[in-house]
C-alpha cells in the first residue's frame, strides 16, 4: 500500500519510477467475502488518496465510514469516547480491505506511462555509486536509479542489505482477525475493549457485520483459533461484554504476530525508507499504514521541493530532511502505542484503577481530547 502510493504520487509529479514488486496483489471483486485483513484509514490517508485519484474507486466499491470511537477497560469503569460531529466532521475514518487497496493502487500503476513494473520480481542486492543507486533482481536483470525507496515490509530486505539495523520488541502477542456477525449491528462506531493482556477491536464494515482484532497472548492465540466456531463467538462475544449483544456467526480466523520493529535510520546512500520497512507498530490504535502514507507525503514534498529548486533530490540533505520530520514523529506513536499496550496491558490493581480514571480524564478534558483526535486523524 505504501509502496504502490509512493509511486504513483512521484509519477503524478513527473518523475520516473520503477516498481519491483514479487507478488501482484489478487484483484478485488464485490462478490468475493470481505478480506479478512482491512485498515482503519485516518482523514489524512484518506485525502492523500484523493489527490492521487484513487479514492472514488476505493469509497464506491466498499468502504465503512464510522462516526463513533468507544474505548473502555474491562479491569475499571472510565471511558473514553469520539464523535465525528464534534471534530466537525462526518466520519472519524473509514475501515477499507487491504486486498482493495492494494488492487486500486495496482491498477493506477499499471496505467501510469511514467511507471515501469517489475512483477514478479524480488531485489536481490543494491549498490551505491556516486550519482546512482544499482538494484539486482533476482532474475539478473539490473536498475539503476537516482533514489531507491524501501517499501518491502517490516521484514525489509533492502533495509537488511544496506545495513540499517532496528530496534523494538516482540509483544509475544497475535492479532487474531475474523469478521464477524452480532445481535445488533455496529452503529457505525470503532469499540476497542481493554482487557488484561489483551486488547479487542471491534471495525465496523459496511455490511452490518464487524472486524475483530483481537491481540492476545500466544498460547491463548493458540487456543482460540483450535476453537469450533460457536465456542470462538461465546467467548468473544463475552470479551466485548455483549456490547453489540451476542456474537452470531464468524468467517475463518487468521492470526498475525505482532512486534515493534523501528529503524535506527531512514537514509543511507540514494536510498530511504517508508511505511513498514520503516517502522512496524502494535494495531492496537490502527495507525500502521496511516503513518506509512504521512512518510509518502513528506518524502514526496521533499523530493519535489530539490528538484523544483534544480537540486539533486536524492542528495543526503534532501533526505535527511525527509528523516528528520517523519522519524521522530513515528517513534513518538510507536512508543505511545507501546506504553499503551503495556500500561493497559497488566492487571496489577492500582495501575488498573489509574488508567480507568486516564480515560475518563482525557475523555473530560477538551484540549487533551482534541489533541488526541487531532493525531489520530494526522492532521
Ligand atoms: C492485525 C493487524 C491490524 C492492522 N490494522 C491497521 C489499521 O487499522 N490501520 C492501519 O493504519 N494499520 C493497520 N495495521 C498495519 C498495516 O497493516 C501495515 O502498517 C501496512 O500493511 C504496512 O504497509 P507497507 O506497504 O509499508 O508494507 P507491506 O504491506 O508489508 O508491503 C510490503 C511490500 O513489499 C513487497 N516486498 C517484500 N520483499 C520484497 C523484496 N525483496 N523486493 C521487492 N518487494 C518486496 C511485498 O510483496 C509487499 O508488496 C494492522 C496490522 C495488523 C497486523
Amino acid at each position: 500500500m505504501v509502496g504502490a502510493a509512493l509511486a504513483l504520487a512521484l509519477a503524478r509529479e513527473g518523475f520516473d519510477v520503477a516498481v519491483v514488486e514479487p507478488r501482484a496483489p489478487a484483484p478485488w471483486h464485490a462478490e468475493d467475502e470481505v478480506d479478512l485483513r482491512v485498515v482503519a484509514l485516518a482523514p489524512s490517508s484518506v485525502d492523500l488518496f484523493v489527490r492521487l485519484n484513487v479514492w472514488k474507486q476505493i469509497a464506491s466499491a466498499r468502504a465503512c465510514g464510522y462516526q463513533r470511537m468507544r474505548v473502555w477497560d474491562a479491569l475499571a469503569p472510565g471511558a473514553l469516547s469520539f464523535d465525528a460531529a464534534d471534530e466537525g466532521r462526518a466520519v472519524l475514518g473509514y475501515i477499507v480491505e487491504n486486498r482493495l487497496i492494494q488492487s486500486t493502487l495496482w491498477l493506477a500503476l499499471q496505467a501510469d506511462a511514467r511507471i515501469a513494473l517489475h512483477c514478479p520480481a524480488k531485489v536481490a542486492a543494491t549498490e551505491a555509486a556516486t550519482e546512482r543507486r544499482t538494484l539486482t533482481l533476482d532474475d539478473g536483470s539490473m536498475i539503476a536509479a537516482k533514489l531507491v525507496v524501501a517499501a518491502d515490509g517490516a521484514d525489509s530486505a533492502l533495509r537488511d542489505m544496506v545495513g540499517i539495523t532496528t530496534s523494538g520488541r516482540d509483544y509475544g502477542q497475535r492479532a487474531i482477525v475474523a469478521h464477524v456477525a452480532t445481535e445488533r449491528a455496529h452503529e457505525s462506531t470503532a469499540w476497542q475493549r481493554f482487557l488484561p493482556g489483551a486488547t479487542l477491536a471491534f471495525l465496523p464494515l459496511a455490511d452490518g457485520r464487524s472486524s475483530i482484532v483481537w491481540s492476545v497472548p500466544e498460547s491463548e492465540a493458540a487456543r482460540l483459533l483450535a476453537l469450533d466456531d460457536a465456542g470462538f463467538c461465546a467467548e468473544l462475544g463475552a470479551a466485548f461484554d455483549f456490547r453489540l449483544g451476542r456474537v452470531t456467526a464468524t468467517t475463518q480466523r487468521a492470526a498475525f504476530p505482532l512486534r515493534m520493529k523501528l529503524a535506527e535510520r531512514y537514509v543511507a546512500p540514494r536510498l530511504a525508507l517508508i511505511g513498514d520497512a520503516a517502522h512496524a507498530v502494535h494495531p492496537l490504535a490502527g495507525q500502521g499504514v496511516n503513518l506509512g502514507l504521512r512518510d509518502v507525503d513528506e518524502l514526496c514534498h521533499a523530493l519535489i521541493e530539490a528538484r523544483d529548486a534544480k537540486r539533486d533530490f536524492a542528495a543526503e540533505s534532501v533526505l535527511r530532511r525527509y528523516e528528520r520530520r517523519r522519524r521522530s514523529d513515528n517513534a513518538l506513536s510507536a512508543h505511545a502505542f507501546d506504553a499503551i499496550q503495556r500500561v493497559f496491558g497488566s492487571d496489577v490493581m492500582p495501575v488498573a484503577a489509574l488508567r480507568g480514571a486516564s480515560l475518563a480524564i482525557v475523555d473530560k478534558v477538551a484540549p487533551l481530547k482534541r489533541a488526541f483526535a487531532r493525531h489520530a486523524a494526522g492532521r
